[in-house]
């Protein structure tokens, strides 16, 4: 039994050596692969239920596509890019009260000022870009 379970663990092991695995965004596919599960099982028949079928079905598989993949640099950036999107929101409703945040349109950074100065010209920390916003 002890060598069975041995034996299983290595197989996933090497199953998932230099495979993506499950992060953040695998998580959030599988949370509203499961959301949209339980939508569709209260849905009466018609074409709502069949909506949240697919999404069910569509999330689930990029879930899985993405634990499964072996592209890792490129699953790895598109995580990064959602967990600094996820933290950008946390610090903006953290700070909504004393500044404004916009997004250089240049180089797409994004840029925090003060609240209430009125209008003022905006310059780009990373490119120098120049632009005019309210605050
Ligand atoms: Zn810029």
């Amino acid at each position: 039994m002890r060598n069975f379970l041995v034996k299983i663990t290595n197989k996933l092991r090497s199953f998932f050596y230099g495979r993506n695995g499950f992060d953040d965004l695998a998580k959030l596919s599988i949370i509203l692969s499961l959301i949209s599960f339980l939508i569709c099982g209260f849905c009466p028949k018609g074409i709502v239920k069949t909506i949240f079928y697919v999404l069910m079905m569509a999330f689930l598989a990029y879930g899985y596509f993405r634990i499964l993949s072996k592209n890792i640099y490129k699953r790895v950036q598109e995580n990064k890019r959602y967990t600094g999107a996820l933290k950008m929101n946390k610090t903006r409703w953290e700070q909504r009260k004393t500044h404004k945040f916009y997004r250089c349109p240049k180089c797409k950074t994004w840029l925090r000022v003060p609240r209430g100065r009125g209008k003022i010209t905006i310059t780009c920390v990373k490119c120098a870009h120049k632009f005019d916003k309210k605050t």
